[in-house]
Order: C-alpha cells, then structure tokens, then sequence
C-alpha cells in the first residue's frame, strides 16, 4: 500500500494533497517543482522554514525514476528517511554510518525501481562504485541540498562539494536543483559557477523572517542574563543556545539545569551516542533547551524552537542567520538573542591570526568578522542590516531591539583620542596594556597596577573620569571594529594603534559611539 501511495503519480498539486495533505504550494515551489519537473536546472535561495524539501520530494514523485538527494546531514537521514516512510514514500540513504548489508539493501531497492528518493553523503560520488550503481538505475533528479557547503566564499565549505559539478557532465540531461538558506551575492555567484548553474533558473525567496525577533545586548554576566531571558519571556520554551566552545556548552548546561531549566549539552566531542540521543531528546520533548556549539542545527527541523541565544560571537553573519533561523519555523514570534562584548572580538581576531590557511583565507574571515560587527554595532534596524547583508532592501522592521528601543549615539571623537593618545603615552615608554588597564588609567584609577607602573605621572591619568568603565569599552569596541584600533590576538590582548588611529587623533575621522540601552527588564528578577 505504502508503494502504492506514492507510485501512483499525477501532477504535482496532486502528488502534495495526496502524499502530504497539503491545499497549495508556497511562494515559490510551484514553479521551482514546474521547472524540475520538466527537466530544467534550479538554483534555490530560500530560507529555512521556506519549504526546501518539497521542491526535490515532489518532482522525484513525478518524475520517472529516484531522486537522488546530496546531502551533508548524515545524522539527520535516517529521520528523513522515517518521515517520509510514514507518509508512504520510498526512501533510502546511503552513507558511511551503515553496515555493508544495509547498503546493499538500499542498492538493491535503487536498482529494482523501488526507491523515490535516495539520500546520499557528498563523499560517496567519490566512490565509483556509488557512480556504477547510479547509471545502472533510473535517476529523476539531483537535488544539492546545503549548495553553500561548496563556497569557499562562505562559512560551510566542504571539499566533497567541488566534486558535485561532476554530476552535469556525466548525467547531462538530468535535471538539478541546489537549495540553500543562505548566500550573499558573492556565495550565491559561487555557487552558480561551481555547480555549473549559470544558465539554470535562479529563485531567490525574500530573506526576511518577520516572526524572529533580533536583539543583541551587551554582555556582562552572560549565563546570568541567560537565564533571566528564560525566565522573564521564555520559560517551558525549547531553544538553543549557542556557545564557541565544548567547555562553555558544559559549563552553561550544567549552569541551566542547576537553575532548574532542563538543558542538554550537544558538542563533537560527545560520544556519538550520547549526541544522538540529546537530539532526539530535544526533537520529542517540549521545552528541552539545547546547548551547543554550532556542530548542532544544520537540517534540524524543528518547528516550534522559541529561542535561539548565543553567548558569543558568531564567525559571520551567514552563521548568525543561519543560526537564529532555527527558531520560529512555524511562524510564531520568536526570539534571537546575542550578548556580545569586548572579549568575542579579542577571541575572534585571536582565532583569525592563529587559523591555517593562507593570507587571503586570513583577509576573508576578517571580513566575515567586520561584518558581524557592524551587526553588533549598528544603531540602525538589524533586520534593514541583515538582510542588506544578502542583498535585500526593507524597511526598519519595528520589531527587533534596535526599532524598540532605539540606542543613542553619541559622539565618541574626544574620547576616542584622549584613549588613543594612552595608548601612545605608554607605548613610547615601550609598555602595551589590555582595555582594563587602559581604562583604569583613562579614569584616574589608583590600581596597585598603576602605582606599581608609576601610571599616574602619565599625562593622560584621569583625563576619562567624565565617562564609565561601560562608555569605555563601547569606545574600544566601536574603535576596533572599524579598524581604527587593533588587539594583539597572540598574547594577552593588548591595545595597539594601527596607521588609521591617526586619522582620529588628528581629528579627521569622527567615531560615533552606540549608547548601550539600559536594560529594563532587570528589576523583575533581580531577586529570583
Ligand atoms: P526548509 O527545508 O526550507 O527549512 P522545510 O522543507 O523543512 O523547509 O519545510 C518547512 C515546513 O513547512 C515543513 O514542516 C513542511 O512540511 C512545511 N511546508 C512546506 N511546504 C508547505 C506547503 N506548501 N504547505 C504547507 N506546509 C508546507
Ligand atoms: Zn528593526
């Protein structure tokens, strides 16, 4: 019966209310499924929650043959394989985690004309075997799914992905169709000419999710102001919360669960075991909350996460958004929420100036970071930033904390320059500080480090004591994130100026500082 179902084509509006049981397409799919259908390449920008999947599924079903599906999400195709099952669909996968008797099974089915959709790992094009076995049988299509995964441009690259352009030459007139949830211009181009998609037909949905509400704060205690989101907005909700490092997700997980909120740790340096069943834990319970670095989340789909947090620094904006957009699939208003401070900058320049690669991979993760803050940065709307950031125009979306409580600016020149010229000061004395320091000095603090140091003979000692420790790292932050002031990222993250800190002591380049909103929802539980 389950054969039955799903063989049994007809159109595709007929194949998506008989096999899924839904009225109409969405946005875009229709065409998309048309231009499949009829043999025609696809190149698709669509982002997550969109309706990727059906514009593969449902032209597989109509076509003759099996939808082959490449695809980087291993660990998630045994569960898109049951889905799919349950709704009467043939479907099978083959990757590394199986035995040789199982994949044999599914080849066997592939060959027999049994299978609707076959899943595969990127890696097993480069076994010739698996191309062997693809010719024997009938392929409808090839879907590429992640078609960010093969730009080195972007955050995701994977090396098995160069190969897929092979897919044209050798099966020309099978029709493709890559999907992705993010691109900018310069990935989106990439992808185009890596896969050979120039003369496809491109469909780029807006970008913009208009439930998800953006807001990053200033971090100062960030599990402390963690969990006070959960507990003001968001409790009994399932989220993630995003941290860079294992120990961190440790450390913040056991933090939630001693604080009575049920989390789960989720890392690549869990056992495998362990990992899968905190994932399917999170998938069937209500209100797991998922701590995890970002090994956690690509093709989870999930469609009530309420939040998505993230206690440090994203590497881009593409991995902002491809983050914060697990949260809300259904539609309902939800939350993506960042603390973000002075230290995520040092850490990430840090990890820049150590990673392998060579200068211009160096160049594009800086620019990748500059981005990211300008985003933290920005006084103007997120969502007008971010979706600019993929090429999109919109207007300030009321609906994110820079719309609802529109930070002041203020003008930062002056300061920026009597912080410069510390730094100068001490650097002809052939010292360099880290910002506490500098900042103690700038305010007229009597350290036993600055006694030690002899710091108040400086000239500049207590020049800053007009502004706060808090005005002072936005001062620092501002500097640094548009390159008017670097950190040393191999030692102990010392101030330096570089050839455009002269600009601002010269008084030839104005540095407008983003007044951090007071956090209003403090009071209500300062006591909890
Ligand atoms: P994406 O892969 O783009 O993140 P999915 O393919 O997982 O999105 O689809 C997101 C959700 O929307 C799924 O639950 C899917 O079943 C549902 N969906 C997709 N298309 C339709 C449609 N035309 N009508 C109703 N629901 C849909
Ligand atoms: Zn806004």
């Amino acid at each position: 019966p389950a054969r039955a179902a799903a063989a049994a084509s007809g159109t595709p509006l007929e194949v998506l209310r008989r096999v899924w049981g839904y009225d109409e397409f969405r946005g875009d799919q229709a065409e998309i499924i048309d231009t499949v259908v009829a043999g025609g390449d696809a190149l698709v920008l669509m982002p997550t929650g969109g309706g990727k999947s059906l514009c593969y599924q449902v032209p597989a079903l109509v076509r003759e043959g099996t939808g082959v599906v490449v695809s980087p999400l291993i660990a998630l195709m045994q569960d898109q394989v049951d889905a799919l099952s349950a709704l009467g669909v043939r479907a099978g996968f083959l990757n590394s985690t199986q035995q040789a008797w199982q994949r044999r099974e599914v080849e066997e089915a592939y060959l027999a004309g049994e299978l609707d959709l076959l899943y595969l790992a990127p890696e097993r094009l480069n076994v010739p075997d698996t191309i062997d076995l693809l010719d024997r049988g009938t392929v409808a299509l090839f879907a590429i799914d992640e078609a960010h995964c093969v730009s080195q441009w972007g955050h995701d690259f994977r090396p098995d992905y160069l190969r897929l352009s092979m897919l044209h030459e050798r099966w020309p007139d099978v029709p493709r169709v890559a999907l992705t949830a993010t691109a900018t211009k310069v990935t989106h181009a990439e992808i185009a000419q890596r896969l050979q998609l120039e003369d496809a037909r491109h469909f780029v949905a807006s970008f913009d999710r208009p439930n998800i509400q953006y807001r990053i704060v200033g971090k100062d205690n960030p599990r402390a102001q963690l969990l006070e989101l959960l507990r003001t907005e968001h409790a009994g909700d399932a989220g993630i919360v995003y941290c860079l490092s294992r120990a961190s997700v440790e450390q913040t997980a056991e933090h939630l669960v001693a604080n009575g909120v049920p989390a789960l740790p989720y890392h690549a340096g869990l056992d495998r075991q362990v990992r899968a069943h905190n994932q399917a834990r999170f998938l069937r319970e209500d209100g797991i909350v998922m701590v995890a670095t970002i090994a956690f989340g690509m093709g989870i789909d999930k469609p009530d996460v309420r939040f998505v947090a993230h206690l440090d620094l994203p590497k881009s904006v593409e991995g902002y958004y491809q983050e914060t957009g697990r949260a809300g699939r259904d539609g309902l208003p939800s939350t993506a929420w960042m603390a973000y401070g002075l230290q995520d900058v040092v850490q990430q320049r840090r990890l820049i100036d150590t990673s392998e690669g060579d200068a211009a991979h160096r160049r594009r993760l800086t620019q990748h970071l500059d981005a990211m803050l300008a985003l933290c940065e920005t006084a103007s709307c997120r969502r007008v930033q971010l979706l600019n950031y993929f090429g999109q125009q919109a207007q300030p979306c009321g609906n994110c904390d820079t719309c609802l409580t529109p930070p002041s600016t203020w003008d930062g020149t002056v300061a920026a320059q009597k912080l410069l010229s510390t730094i100068v000061r001490m650097a002809q004395r052939g010292q360099r500080y880290g910002v506490g320091h500098v900042v103690d000095v700038l305010r007229g603090k009597r350290t036993a480090r600055v006694t030690q140091l002899g710091h108040e003979s400086l000239s500049t000692f207590g020049i800053g004591a007009d502004l706060s420790d808090t005005e002072w790292r936005g001062v620092v932050r501002q500097l640094i994130a548009a390159e008017l002031l670097a950190v040393d990222t191999e030692g102990y993250g010392t101030l330096q100026l570089v050839e455009a800190s002269g600009e601002v002591l010269k008084g030839e380049r104005p540095v407008l500082v983003r007044r951090e909103p007071e956090r209003a929802r403090r009071r209500s539980s300062g006591s909890g």
